[in-house]
């Protein structure tokens, strides 16, 4: 490879900050580094994702321990990605690991090559990542939807659709109108699309909206608080879905337009609207190539493998 991935040289460390956003309910938001949560309820303890490395969960660990000493005894992972799942190890009370049935198949399939690509891509969120110890596996999966009730607090694991990835789940605490997304709901940070279902996400993202929720914790970014904030957060998100499908198709109504072609032109539209979003040089090489695929008729997301990031990146330079 001639040349790294926009990321690799992305150095500087962020430190996240706990949020209470409803009694017992808590973001650990950093300023674009992937958001976490935790509830708690009952003496017992909810996290919701888990960070890159071992090392990462125990910061956050040792940051919670200060507010509400109880035992983090259950994890819920929104989806797949290394980058929220690997720190698994620090979680030393969890007995019951779950997420969707879809989650579960992708880890199955393509959850040790999405590590090797992820580390490889974006070094610095995997501090200390030989504390990895493995996958992380679910003990409890769902198809559509789990109702905990730990406590006083209610709370909804769903599976509202794809998007992002095929598993994509929220956590959703119906009395509070919380929702904590994972990465289908970015707030004027990029989103990530190598792994997407670019129409269906936007499907999905009607069914969120429906919701009404009066906080959102998004992928990445600070949390969302009122509905007015909320709405606007979703549309941008579709917005940008709908410039990366808009912008792709335009490009390939050229007859042969080859990728550098195609990923050419659709840069040159959207970085005067997204170039200063975070992380939109990093995805916007991944993107681009998963819409091609999606336009064309490619239903699932090829896997990413150190070759196919290598000829992505020798056939964008070319
Ligand atoms: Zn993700």
């Amino acid at each position: 490879m001639s040349k790294p991935f926009a990321s690799s040289a992305d150095t500087h460390h962020q430190k996240a900050r706990l949020v209470e956003l409803a009694p017992d309910v808590y973001g650990y938001i950093s300023d674009f580094d992937p958001n976490t949560g935790m509830i708690f309820g009952g003496g017992e303890g909810l996290a919701i994702d888990c960070r890159a490395t071992p090392r990462l969960a125990n910061e956050m660990l040792i940051e919670i321990k200060q507010v509400n000493s109880a035992p983090i005894t259950r994890l819920f992972l929104t989806h797949y990605h290394a980058v929220r799942v690997m720190g698994r190890a620090a979680f030393t009370d969890v007995h019951t690991v779950l997420c969707s049935e879809g989650t579960r198949a992708l880890i199955d399939e393509r959850g040790a090559f999405d590590f090797e690509s992820e580390v490889r891509r974006f070094p610095r969120l995997f501090e200390a990542v030989e504390e990895v110890e493995g996958l992380t596996w679910p003990d409890q999966t769902f198809p559509q939807r789990t109702i905990l009730y730990m406590g006083d607090q209610e709370i909804h694991l769903e599976h509202l659709g794809s998007g992002h990835t095929r598993g994509d789940s929220v956590a959703w605490l119906p009395e509070h109108r919380v929702l904590f997304s994972g990465d289908l709901i970015e707030d004027r940070c990029a989103l990530y699309c190598g792994d997407a279902y670019l129409h269906e996400w936007r499907e999905t993202l009607e069914r969120l909206a429906a919701r009404n929720a009066r906080v959102v914790v998004p992928g990445r970014g600070d949390a969302i608080i009122g509905e007015e904030n909320v709405r606007k957060a979703i549309d941008s998100t579709r917005g940008f879905l709908d410039d990366l499908l808009g912008g792709c198709d335009r490009a390939m109504q050229k007859k042969d337009a080859t990728l550098k072609e195609i990923f050419d032109a659709v840069y040159a539209e959207m970085t005067p609207k997204y170039g200063e979003w975070p992380i939109y040089e990093h995805c916007i090489p991944f993107n681009v190539s998963r819409a091609v695929d999606e336009l064309k008729g490619l239903k699932e997301p090829s896997i990413w493998t150190a070759e196919r990031d290598a000829e992505l990146w020798e056939a964008l330079q070319s």
